[in-house]
């Protein structure tokens, strides 16, 4: 089947074109054979980048009001005779669609075939991501009108993964009431990126998944990390919102709820002022007043600047509690790995998150963690570590056109 992958924002579109089938997924036979990105939606100059793999990407900038005629840009170059994309003849030969969907609230499980029902209880959860939800269904609506109707959509979400926490690991401890009433829980995000880096690591270490003990740390602009026991997610470190946990490039992880008190009495503005400062100008930004990009960081770092150091410093700091805090909460793990933008390709902030958990018997080879190229998965602990470290490039794309083909055949879900 040719799955097409969306990722809606608020002003962006990515998507891939991925080629899969139950029988390639054994074998990792699926294969991506074009992608692409529009940003700035809604602007006279929003941007694109189209490519077909295997030739050059096509880029322009025009203006493009809305996701729907976003979506119509795509479908009139996948039509175009100058477009090759390989088993793909236009968008006729587009089997089903597959979307990520950010927040499933309580409602949402496991991925589900998209009808007016979902539609609907998919609204319900909008108030818990007001900035995500509204935005992955203008996508759900775009392609609903753009596709036909025999043409099935399919809803991965980035909460499902999480759907196995217990309880003591979920609520919050304000008066349980508030849980009744409004849904206030942990729901951990980022689940569809965890999945896929444990389900790689168990098919490169040969482990059943009852048996899968780690500890998934997703380190991009947004960063959280998974305590995965016996194969299930028993604890994320993002919250209700992904505002909690980790030092993030632009979101400030945690903080004492009585800091937003604080500003406010400050005169630091109204409520959504103060959460815009803790979700755009907080993080790495915000401590190190130079960038969110932990390239640029480093670099202002080497160069001797004394705030983009401690920001350095603070980010390991805060990735090494949550480590601790998931260690105990496992009763130890077989295998820390790294993922994302950060975790896959910063050499630094590995060695600083590891440097001292020798005592958790995780030991870092320092050269093979400079040796770890991009886009490769690679063990980088000594081996006498009783806890290994690896770096597992993550693929949401992939997960989500692979779950929309088992939903679409009714396949079982492996994991
Ligand atoms: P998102 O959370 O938006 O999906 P990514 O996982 O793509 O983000 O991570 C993007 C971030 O990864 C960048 O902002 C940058 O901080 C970091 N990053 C990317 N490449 C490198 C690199 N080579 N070295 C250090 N950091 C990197």
């Amino acid at each position: 089947m040719n799955v097409f992958v969306l990722n809606t924002g608020s002003s962006s579109v990515k998507f891939q074109i991925i080629t899969t089938d139950l029988d390639l997924f054994e074998n990792d036979a699926d294969e991506m054979v074009a992608k692409g990105l529009i940003e700035r939606i809604g602007k006279e100059d929003a941007i694109f980048t189209l490519e077909a793999i295997g030739s050059e990407p096509v880029r322009g900038t025009e203006s493009i009001h809305d996701h729907r005629e976003a979506i119509l840009k795509i479908k009139n170059w996948v039509e175009s005779k100058e477009t090759k994309i390989k088993g793909v003849n236009g968008w006729k030969d587009i089997n089903a669609v597959g979307h990520r969907l950010v927040h499933g609230g309580e409602k949402f499980t496991r991925s589900v075939l998209i009808t007016p029902e979902v539609i609907e209880k998919m609204e319900e959860c909008s108030d818990l991501a007001p900035l995500h939800n509204p935005a992955n269904l203008k996508g759900v609506a775009a392609c609903s009108e753009i596709f036909p109707s025999t043409i099935p959509q399919v809803g991965v979400f980035d909460t499902a993964f999480h759907s196995t926490m217990p309880e003591e690991s979920y609520l919050y401890s304000i008066p349980y009431e508030f849980y009744e009433k409004y849904r206030i829980r942990r729901y951990g995000f980022h689940g569809t990126s965890h999945r896929y880096v444990a389900y790689r690591y168990r098919k490169l270490t040969q482990t059943p998944r009852e048996k899968t003990n780690i500890i998934t740390i997703h380190l991009g602009n947004g960063s959280s990390m998974t305590a995965i026991k016996n194969g299930y997610s028993i604890f994320n470190s993002m919250g209700m919102t992904p505002v909690e946990g980790l030092i993030m490039g632009t979101r400030s992880g945690d903080i004492d709820a009585g800091i937003i008190e604080y500003l406010y009495r400050k005169g630091m503005g109204e409520l959504p002022d103060i959460m815009n400062i803790l979700q755009k100008k907080s993080g790495m930004l915000g401590i190190s007043g130079i960038s969110n990009d932990m390239r640029d960081i480093e670099k202002a770092a080497a160069d001797g600047n004394k705030r983009a150091q401690l920001a350095l410093k603070m980010f390991a700091f805060r990735v090494k509690k949550y480590i601790g805090a998931c260690f105990a909460q496992m009763g130890g793990t077989d295998a820390i790995i790294f993922t994302g933008g950060i975790g896959e390709n910063d050499v630094l902030s590995r060695e600083m998150i590891c440097e001292g958990l020798e005592c958790l018997g995780i030991i870092l080879d320092k050269n093979l963690n400079n040796q770890a190229q991009k886009g490769k998965c690679m063990r980088i602990s000594k081996e006498e570590s009783s806890c290994h470290i690896w770096v597992i490039p993550t693929n949401e794309e992939l997960v989500i056109a692979r779950d929309t083909v088992r939903v679409v055949k009714d396949a079982p879900r492996e994991w």
